[in-house]
């Protein structure tokens, strides 16, 4: 019995009956003797609904109104979710993430939490309510503009409010049973995971598994603050994240492999002909980090002796691919490379395990399963408990289950359930 702060995803209020199916879990949770304050997503893929339209009457939208734009979705599924639990006969009340004290920077579609000062959220928690909370939004300290906190940000919010209210757990509800060693929708013989480190998920959310964000992750590391991830679809226990296993450290041996994630959501770009000098590298990274721009691989190719001119290779988010180009061929007078190769058609697959840095031959074993399954590898980076490359988007999914089969993940039990969404 304490405080609980569940946050549900838009797979699960993606319509009215989503909505009540939810508003009873909720009320469940109350009826046990629990304080509950819910973190609610935008139905369906209202998200990505507001973001197509936005771009039909704008090609580059300005951030403060983009961010105005979207915190509308959360608001429709707060509202309705109160009022279907007032229809159950309990009291509720909605808010904004501004109203639940959710203070950020003043970047605009990608803020940063910096405070939360819950004082209406106590407020209505003491007077027996629940209270509802928009997720993925706050607002700016300096502007007191309205932010978001970038894509899958409500699960950040959850986590900010549980660590703001000294929650004992942040339950995460979306439309599979928890983390699995592969997505899902992918693997069909992908396994549940019982327990995972926050390391190893933090290291999976940021090579793209969509379950959790990453800075949701972090975020719980930080204050730690136990994670549950489980299905608002099905009663099953899901999957806990913690810095500690929770049955002590025997357990972690075993895992040598967490999982595999991938992502489709980058591009990679190519500097052809850079002098190779010191500074060229800085001159290209810093046009790039000037332009706001995050990375993620770099790989430099040996230069032709003939030549003494050398290629650099990055990846970064679709997203801001035009941006970056933009930036770079502003610079180029100053840098002074040849020409710009843009592949928005690369995927990348990753393989987590903290067990990892202590058995040789996992890396041999990942390439033979990529070389089995005939998928060419263009870029490779590694972290202790990460080995990561990029391929054709085309190989990825064959890629994925290759090398889930490899390592021993498969299930020998029932399929994975995708109980909703559309994976958008
Ligand atoms: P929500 O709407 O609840 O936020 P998301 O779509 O953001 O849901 O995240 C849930 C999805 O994450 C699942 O439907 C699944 O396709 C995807 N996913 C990717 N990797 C994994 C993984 N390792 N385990 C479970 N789900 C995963
Ligand atoms: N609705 C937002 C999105 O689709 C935030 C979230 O669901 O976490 O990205
Ligand atoms: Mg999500």
């Amino acid at each position: 019995m304490g405080l609980v702060v569940q946050k549900y995803g838009g797979s699960s209020v993606a319509d009215a009956e989503g909505i009540k199916r939810v508003a009873k879990r909720i009320v469940d949770a109350k009826k046990n003797g629990h304080q509950v304050v819910v973190v609610v997503s935008a139905m369906g893929d209202t998200t990505d609904e507001l973001i197509d339209l936005a771009e039909q009457v704008s090609p580059m939208p300005a951030g403060r109104e983009f961010d105005m734009l979207l915190t509308a979705g959360e608001r429709i599924s707060m509202a309705l979710l109160a009022m279907a639990i007032k229809n159950l006969g309990h009291e509720a009340q909605s808010f904004t993430g501004s109203q639940a004290g959710v203070i950020t920077d003043s970047v605009h579609n990608k803020a940063r939490i910096i405070d939360v000062t819950p004082g209406r959220i106590r407020t209505a928690l003491d007077e027996g309510n629940i209270a509802i909370v928009a997720g993925f939004q706050g607002v700016s300290a300096d502007s007191k503009d309205i932010t978001t906190l970038g894509r899958g940000g409500s699960d950040t919010t959850a986590v900010a409010l549980a660590a703001a209210l000294d929650a004992g757990v942040c339950e995460i509800y979306t439309d599979v049973d928890g983390v699995f060693t592969a997505d899902p929708r992918v693997v069909k013989k992908a396994r549940k995971i019982d327990w995972i480190s926050s390391e190893d998920m933090l290291e999976l959310a940021a090579s793209g598994s969509k379950v959790l964000l990453h800075r949701c992750v972090e975020y719980a590391r930080r204050y730690d603050i136990p994670i549950h991830v489980r299905s608002s679809f099905s009663g099953l226990p899901g999957t806990w994240v913690s810095n500690e296993n929770p049955q002590g450290d025997a357990q972690v041996e075993h895992a040598i492999i967490s999982g595999v994630a991938h992502d489709v959501s980058e591009a990679k770009i190519t500097v052809v002909g850079v002098p190779d000098k010191p500074g060229e590298a800085a001159a290209i990274f810093r046009a790039i980090a000037d332009a706001e721009i995050n990375i993620d691989m770099i790989v430099q190719n040996v230069s032709a002796a003939s030549t003494g001119l050398t290629d650099i290779s990055f990846t970064l988010p679709k997203a801001e691919g035009h941006k970056a180009i933009d930036a770079l061929e502003k610079a180029k007078d100053r840098i002074g490379f040849d020409s710009l190769r843009y592949d928005d058609q690369i995927g990348k697959i990753s393989l987590v395990g903290a067990g990892m840095k202590t058995n040789p031959g996992v890396t041999a074993s990942f390439f033979q399963a990529l070389s089995d399954a005939g998928v060419n590898i263009e870029l490779i980076s590694t972290s202790e408990i990460r080995i990561s490359v990029v391929t054709r988007q085309d190989d990825v999914n064959e890629a994925v289950r290759a090398v889930h089969t490899a390592f021993g993940l498969d299930s020998d039990n029932d399929e994975a359930v995708v109980y909703g969404g559309t994976g958008r």
